[in-house]
């Protein structure tokens, strides 16, 4: 169902004007407003969720599924060396609309503005590893 105030809600109502490069039942593809690189890309799913942990698996799935070929499509087509996918989810991890998307992004070697870089952790997590892998082991097996 569609939510009152959502951007993308309303980018699949054909409320607001998107550049649409897939469609299909469950999900549709359309560029980003900020191209961070030229053919970046958002695939979501057409009815609402928040974030991708609490969408359906069999949506998940759909968008995940358009995610890869508009990888392919990127690479085909635009001469892209690679590309990064990627999900925001909840506003501590960079998520600004609250409509489940995946970011499809192009990436051309050196000359393209992205940098996606993981600084080395802190020292001290190193020394929690055995304590910190049997916490979240213990969640996800209580959910088998
Ligand atoms: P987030 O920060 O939530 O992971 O990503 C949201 C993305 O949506 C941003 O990259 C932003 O540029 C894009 N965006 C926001 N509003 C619009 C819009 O109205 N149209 C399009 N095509 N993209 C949008
Ligand atoms: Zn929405």
């Amino acid at each position: 169902m569609a939510k009152m105030n959502c951007i993308f809600c309303q980018i699949v109502a054909g409320e607001i004007p998107a550049h649409r490069i897939y469609e299909d039942d469950q999900v549709i593809a359309f560029l980003d407003i900020q191209q961070t690189t030229k053919g970046h890309t958002l695939v979501i799913p057409k009815i609402h969720s928040d974030h991708l942990l609490n969408t359906p698996k069999a949506i998940l799935h759909r968008v995940m599924s358009v995610a890869q070929r508009v990888g392919q499509a990127q690479i085909q087509t635009l001469d892209a060396k690679g590309v990064n996918i990627l999900s925001n989810v909840l506003k501590a991890a960079g998520q600004s609309i609250m409509h489940f998307h995946v970011h499809v992004i192009p990436r051309y070697m050196s000359s393209d503005r992205l940098k996606i870089e993981m600084l080395s952790g802190q020292s001290d997590l190193l020394l929690n590893l055995p304590i910190l892998a049997k916490s979240l082991k213990a969640t996800l097996d209580d959910e088998q």
